[in-house]
């Protein structure tokens, strides 16, 4: 265990933002219904703050980032319903700071699900009408320029937060969850998550490995191919190392991810995300989303369906949140009886 690491990234300035630890909560039906042994759930959607998620982990070094450099304004960027914008946004209103967002694509209609409650907070959305999601990227950069020439104190985070300082709020969460499992007797021989960026899978590979945790971690990716994820994810985890003065450990070849569930597209609906957001909701009272954990859900149904799981000992499922997304239009889960 390389608490060296652990005790640098201790000493690193953080918003305290979320209340932790999230609980860690055994789901036994939706085990039972997916065919698992043992299945618990992270629960990072009830971090407790601004409606949740784990951006809130990789926000709290982040802001505390932006304060030390006299920032007055957060900008961000990336889909209409961001949960990371979202987030954002009410972290910037809660340290008096105010944000601005870049948003691919077209301004729409009305305002639901997380853009409802981003312009709630006060940011200042912007739409790129650009369906290209990369654009913000340069969009970002744009206005934290146009910000600083009008004598403001911007301060620039990537979509998703993926960026080294992010991914060290994901390497505290295997920390947390080791921390807990210890105290419960618990050694899960697995950890499933959803993959956007790929910032929280670096953390977790990499907090996992300063720990020596026995637990293998796996991807389902929402967004991108399984390949480029690896590479973004081993190169943000050597980041986030090199920040803690450490090697970078993580290999491409650790990095699992698995794919075949994004369906049409990052933030599309799919029929075996739809129907495992169904399945959680009934078998386990549990809300997942659409665009993320939903799909990551249909990911580990059809992976433990394969007998991946069967000898593996307790699962544990990090629900990363976004149920905002449920509550936008396009979220087309089904609500009528079964
Ligand atoms: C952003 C997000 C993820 C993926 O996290 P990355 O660090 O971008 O890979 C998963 N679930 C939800 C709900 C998210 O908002």
């Amino acid at each position: 265990m390389n608490l060296g690491a652990y005790a640098r990234l201790d000493a690193l300035p953080r918003e305290r933002l979320g209340f932790l630890p999230t609980p860690l909560v055994e789901a036994p039906q939706l085990a039972r219904s997916i065919g698992l042994p043992q299945l618990w759930i992270k629960h990072d959607e009830l971090i407790g703050f601004g409606f949740g998620g784990n951006k809130v982990r990789g926000l709290e070094l982040l802001m505390a980032n932006a304060r030390a450099q006299g920032a007055d304004v957060i900008v961000t960027g990336a889909g209409a319903q961001s949960n990371h914008v979202r987030a954002t946004a009410a972290a910037a209103a809660h340290a008096g700071m105010e944000a601005v967002a870049a948003y691919w694509g077209e301004a729409p209609e009305q305002a639901q699900g997380n853009l409802r409650l981003t312009r709630l907070l006060g940011a200042q959305t912007r739409f790129t009408n650009n369906a290209d999601r990369a654009q913000v990227d340069a969009a970002i950069a744009g206005i934290a320029n146009e910000l600083r020439a009008a004598g403001r104190r911007p301060y620039a985070i990537p979509r998703g937060g993926a960026c080294a300082l992010g991914v060290l709020g994901h390497v505290l969460a295997a920390r947390e969850l080791h921390r807990q499992c210890a105290a419960n007797q618990l050694r899960p021989g697995t950890i499933v998550l959803a993959v956007g960026s790929g910032a929280t899978l670096a953390g977790w590979l990499l907090g996992s490995a300063l720990l020596g945790a026995e637990w293998r971690i796996e991807g389902v990716t929402v967004s991108r191919p399984a390949n480029e994820v690896r590479a973004r994810v081993r190169t943000l985890a050597a980041e986030a190392a090199a920040l803690l003065g450490v090697p970078a450990v993580i290999a491409e070849s650790d990095v699992v991810v698995h794919e075949g569930h994004i369906g049409a597209g990052y933030g599309v609906p799919t029929e075996a995300g739809d129907a495992a957001i169904v399945l959680a909701a009934r078998a386990q009272g549990v809300f997942f989303d659409p665009t993320y954990t939903g799909k990551a859900l249909a990911g580990l149904i059809a992976l433990a369906g394969e007998g991946r799981y069967a000898e593996r000992g307790p699962l544990v499922f990090l629900h990363t949140g976004g149920e905002p997304a449920l509550f936008a239009q396009g979220a087309r889960v089904s609500m009528s009886a079964p």
